[in-house]
């Protein structure tokens, strides 16, 4: 029985994000009750939980994570890290995946949110409570038996299910004629299966750049097919193509009218966000483009939740009042307008970027807790600057963070 008063928020999902909001509840019992956090696999860190399963689990759910055996974080864990929990010193600055595993797991016990946790419960559907009294009924089920289903009725639902995990494959006509190996980069785990071919990527992103870095040491040959400016110095076995626009037996044609025979064609091009809880979030203006676009991307993710949630807690406890629907939804059209005015994609417009330092800092104060820390938009800077000088190497960089006692022997301002 909850005290009245209190209200009840469920989370789906118990990623770095659902982990997150379930700490940041839990600390608040004179305004929540305790959190209920559904998560549908086994065990807490989402994304970070790799396996070298690919299609489904053994309980028959699709495999949820995208991390390769091989993958070091691209952004240090001196920018990864919750404001309020550091990475382990000792760690270098930019980690294999096990290592932000074991972090967020640490972060669990540290801040007792396992007890919060229904493990292997899917969350089926959402939708709005009828009745005078509001709320949201969710419908859960196991995740060996969906036969059996369960609702529940919360005063608030914070999403924190992810969205990296749906492949986006694109339409080029003929793609599904190609008669060698195609995968999406959720798929791959590692090289060795692509020793001595050519494989041909599509899309430059953290995953297209990461893969082809991966491969060209044992593939015969790799060809990186983007939109974006060229890359700077590659692998000698690597060459640059504009966008693919046809595929022909085992020849990808790009835009320029080059053409390359591939054995192996790796789509990385993204996800797709497809609101999986009916009547979770209705769509809004912003909701555009086909995968991904409506979740925010370009950002420091653990840092990022940490904001969300603390004004999403704030908003809850009623010690910030949001404007109407209306008034919201007009700003966000003017804020679109004024992102394709600029010449932005509309399916752009989540991409935050330089905008993360001010949308972040506008939550603190509207939420009326601490700012991030000047440091950590420095080193995401410092980061991207280095990343684009050569992306081969630039995570062999070690940061450190000084303490207010070394910026005081230094005599410098440590927000300057
Ligand atoms: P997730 O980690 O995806 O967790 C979502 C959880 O929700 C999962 O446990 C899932 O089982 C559960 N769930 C989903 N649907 C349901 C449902 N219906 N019912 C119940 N449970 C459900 N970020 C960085 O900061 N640094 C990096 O270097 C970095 N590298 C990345 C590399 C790759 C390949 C990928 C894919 C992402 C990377 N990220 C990186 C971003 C990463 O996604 C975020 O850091 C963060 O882990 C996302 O957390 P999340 O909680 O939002 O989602």
């Amino acid at each position: 029985m909850t005290a009245p008063g209190k209200l009840r928020v469920v989370v789906i999902g118990a990623g770095a994000a659902g982990l997150c909001a379930a700490r940041h509840i839990a600390a608040c019992p004179e305004s929540f009750a305790p959190p209920v956090v559904f998560e549908a696999s086994g065990r807490v860190g989402g994304t970070w939980v790799y396996t070298e399963e690919t299609g489904q689990s053994p309980d028959g759910l699709p495999i949820h994570s995208s991390m390769y055996r091989d993958l070091r974080t691209n952004l240090p864990k001196e920018v990864m890290a919750f404001p309020d929990f550091p990475f382990d010193p000792s760690l270098p600055s930019f980690l294999h995946h096990s290592d932000v595993l074991a972090y967020l797991e640490s972060y669990a016990d540290h801040f007792c949110v396992r007890e919060h946790i229904r493990f292997s419960w899917l969350v089926d559907a959402v939708s709005p409570a009828e009745g005078p009294e509001g709320g949201w009924d969710v419908t859960t089920c196991r995740a060996q038996d969906r036969t059996v289903q369960v609702t529940e009725r919360f005063d608030a639902v914070i999403v924190c299910s992810g969205h990296y995990s749906d492949p986006f494959i694109p339409a080029i006509p003929g793609l599904e004629t190609f008669p060698g190996r195609l995968l999406h980069s959720h798929e791959y785990r590692g090289p060795e299966p692509f020793a001595g071919r050519t494989v041909v990527l599509l899309g430059a992103g953290p995953s297209g750049v990461d893969l082809t870095l991966q491969l060209a040491p044992v593939a015969q040959r790799v060809i990186l097919s983007h939109r974006q400016p060229p890359l700077p110095p590659l692998p000698g076995n690597v060459l640059q193509a504009m966008p693919a626009v046809a595929v022909a037996g085992d020849t990808v044609q790009f835009g320029d009218g080059a053409e390359h025979r591939a054995d192996v064609l790796i789509l990385c091009t993204g996800y797709r966000y497809p609101l999986p809880l009916p009547g979770a979030r209705p769509p809004g203006p912003a909701d555009h483009g086909p995968h991904g676009d409506a979740a925010v991307s370009q950002i420091c993710p653990f840092p990022h939740f940490h904001c969300q949630l603390l004004f999403c807690l704030a908003v809850l406890r009623g010690a910030c009042r949001l404007p109407s629907a209306a008034a919201r939804q007009a700003a966000a059209e003017g804020e679109l307008r004024q992102h394709l005015a600029a010449g932005g994609a509309p399916r752009h417009f989540h991409q935050l970027g330089r905008r993360q330092w001010g949308y972040c800092q506008e939550l603190a104060r509207l939420g009326g807790f601490e700012p991030l820390p000047p440091v950590v938009r420095k080193l995401y800077e410092a980061t991207q600057a280095s990343r684009r000088q050569d992306v081969s190497s630039y995570r062999s960089l070690n940061y450190r963070v000084l303490s207010a006692e070394e910026w005081a022997l230094v005599g410098a301002d440590p927000g300057g």
